[in-house]
């Protein structure tokens, strides 16, 4: 399974890669930040198919997306 990385300082919790997600991968998680915002953060057992969508809309490049072997080559 493909995953997601979000660097929780870099997060304005803006919430648009929450809107772009087509799996509902993304969450807001429960702790603060530098920016006084609740970043967000991969769901517990998501199923990321590493679209890259999330991380293309990211307006602060604060996703990296880690993409599986199998799902690279579909
Ligand atoms: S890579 Fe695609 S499926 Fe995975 S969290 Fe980002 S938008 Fe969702
Ligand atoms: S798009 Fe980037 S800055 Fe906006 S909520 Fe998602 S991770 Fe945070």
């Amino acid at each position: 399974m493909s995953h997601i990385v979000i660097d929780p300082e870099m997060c304005k919790a803006c919430e648009l890669c929450v809107s772009v997600c087509p799996k509902e991968c993304i969450e807001q998680s429960d702790t603060l930040n530098r920016y006084g915002v609740f970043p967000m953060r991969m769901k517990d057992g998501a199923e990321c198919t590493g679209c890259t969508l999330c991380a293309t809309m990211c307006p602060d490049a604060a996703i990296e997306v880690y993409r599986t072997e199998k799902q690279k080559t579909e």
